[in-house]
């Protein structure tokens, strides 16, 4: 499989979860829990639900930064600069690209970023997961009226 057609198809890919994610959280919430009105069911299965759509919000997130990110890489390949470090220029290694298809950094870059930043390496997989942890902390908290 050729770059671009691995770029493309994570591009198209993840649209179609995004549509399907979207879809989903548009839905009204009583309508999805299955009860009669949002008021006859028990206030812990309210707030599980609405725990578990903060989820998929801060997934589509996650997501929606992703495509924005393999978009990116379609550019940068159409203008011939894909799988070139941006920062210094040499050509990133083809086991990196594989893993992290819409990388910007060759792996010696992307740890001497890490050093600095105290960021994960795998900065565009890594980041993403420890956003989705500082997400999920805050909405526990905020649901703590429940109880
Ligand atoms: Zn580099």
């Amino acid at each position: 499989m050729t770059d671009i057609y691995k770029l493309w198809t994570r591009k198209e890919e993840l649209e179609n979860i995004i549509k399907k994610k979207q879809e989903d959280i548009m839905q009204p919430l009583s309508q999805s829990t299955g009860e009669l009105s949002l008021y006859d069911q028990h206030p812990a299965d309210i707030a599980s639900e609405l725990y578990e759509r903060e989820k998929d919000n801060g997934l589509l997130e996650l997501l929606e930064l992703e495509l924005e990110k393999v978009n990116d890489a379609i550019k940068r390949y159409n203008s011939g600069q894909y799988g070139i470090c941006e920062r210094c220029g040499k050509s990133i290694e083809k086991a990196r690209l594989e893993r992290v298809l819409n990388t910007t950094l060759c792996s010696e870059c992307a740890r001497q970023k890490q050093d600095k930043t105290t960021r994960p390496a795998e900065e565009d997989i890594l980041s993403s997961a420890r956003m989705a942890d500082k997400g999920e902390a805050i909405q526990v908290a905020g649901y703590e009226f429940y109880e």
